[in-house]
């Protein structure tokens, strides 16, 4: 190994949550994925889609519960099906 290589540091790509603007590393963010199905939250990080990130605080996953937050963030109008059927995934990605 060269001593280059070696002296660098590991890049962590950094997202900023939606609600406080903050960045953070993205793999402690939620990602929140629109598809053509609807809003998704995506665990992987990796689906294909225009997507928003969350924090971890209490705070942020309240503010998100706004669905103009959200729709402002994704620069897509949610409807209220989508929105409800996203709040009961948050949900239970929250509780667990
Ligand atoms: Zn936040």
């Amino acid at each position: 190994m060269t001593k280059q290589a070696h002296a660098r540091k590991k890049h962590i790509p950094m997202r900023s949550c939606i609600a406080c603007r903050k960045s953070f590393p993205k793999r402690e963010l939620l990602r929140l994925v629109y598809t053509p199905h609807g809003v998704q939250i995506d665990p992987s990080g990796k689906a294909a889609g225009r997507g928003a990130y969350i924090c971890n605080q209490p705070e942020c996953r309240r503010r998100t519960l706004n669905a103009k937050v959200l729709s402002d963030a994704l620069r897509v109008p949610l409807s209220t099906e989508q929105f409800a059927a996203l709040m009961q995934q948050l949900q239970q990605a929250t509780d667990s």
